[in-house]
């Protein structure tokens, strides 16, 4: 592993990619240990429709960015 760069994240609802300075959505699947998933928060609908289909089987994380941060 080498190199500073912050992987560029995407909507996995939209495919677009999700700025730094935007709070995003992570969904974390903890059944099997699945990859994260990332959302806007414009975006969230389909993350909390799969939280609510499966209630208990989904870890939704909302990361808010400060805005005032540096
Ligand atoms: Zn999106």
């Amino acid at each position: 592993m080498s190199g500073g760069r912050t992987k560029a994240i995407r909507c996995a609802a939209c495919q677009k990619r999700i700025r730094a300075h935007e709070p995003d959505l992570i969904l974390q699947d903890l059944d099997g240990g699945g990859p994260q998933k990332f959302f806007h928060t414009r975006c969230g609908g389909a993350a909390y429709a799969a939280v609510t289909e499966k209630l208990g089987g989904y870890l939704l994380t909302v990361r808010h960015v400060e805005a005032e941060a540096n």
